[in-house]
């Protein structure tokens, strides 16, 4: 019987894309060697509903433009489509639904985000769907501390000191975010007139 592939799974807000996920992803495919990695981008991220965010369209399409040349590369829209709060454990119900029992699942996430796992909606059910590779973000502390050890890993990624409020930032303030982001979306922020103040 053949294998089932193994996916890694890539979720954000992606507000925008930037090339720290894009080597994230590239650097755990490799290291876990992965058939694909699929980005998700968030519907409405529960985690940050005191701040405005883009329009789910606007980061859903950003993330396919950054993600279009790799061929192991995908984008889903369960995240996007589906009614209400994004939360990690409904995303991996429905990409194991998608991807099928004998597949196996590593959901990618940032020190940042690692922190928070056990706090996440039904923690324990989500580390029975996926394995989860943490990796490391300048600024951010990899640790293990109270992590289930089986079904987390941690893996070192190239340092890219970039955040999606950096880019929003440099955005605001006339500031060019080429070779943050990719050439594509540096593009499509100016044709949307993406984190521009309108007054
Ligand atoms: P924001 O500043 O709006 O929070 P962000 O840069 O943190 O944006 P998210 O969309 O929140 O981007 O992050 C999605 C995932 O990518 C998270 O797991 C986060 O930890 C991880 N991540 C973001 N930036 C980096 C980076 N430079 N290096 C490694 N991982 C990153
Ligand atoms: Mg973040």
């Amino acid at each position: 019987m053949k294998a089932g592939r193994r996916i890694g799974i890539m979720g954000g807000t992606f507000d925008p894309i930037h090339n720290g996920h894009l080597v994230a992803a590239s650097e755990v495919a490799d290291r876990f060697a992965l058939d694909e990695v699929v980005f998700v981008p968030t519907g409405v991220p529960w985690q940050k509903s005191d701040v405005t965010v883009s329009p789910a369209e606007d980061r859903y399409l950003m993330t396919v433009i950054a993600t279009a040349s790799n061929p192991r590369f995908q984008v889903s829209r369960v995240d996007v489509d589906r009614e209400g709060p994004t939360y990690t454990v409904d995303t991996l119900r429905d990409l194991r639904r998608a991807y099928g029992a004998d597949a196996e699942l590593f959901f990618i996430t940032g020190a940042d985000a690692l922190e928070k796992i056990l706090s996440w909606k039904d923690a324990a059910q989500m580390f029975t769907l996926a394995r989860f590779v943490g990796v490391t973000r300048p600024g951010f502390e990899l640790t293990d501390d109270h992590l289930p050890a089986d079904t987390v890993s941690l893996v070192e990624v190239p340092a890219m000191a970039i955040s999606s409020t950096a880019c929003r930032d440099r955005v605001a303030a006339g500031k060019p975010v080429w070779y943050l982001v990719p050439d594509g979306v540096v593009q499509y922020i100016a044709k949307r007139g993406l984190y521009t103040p309108r007054d």
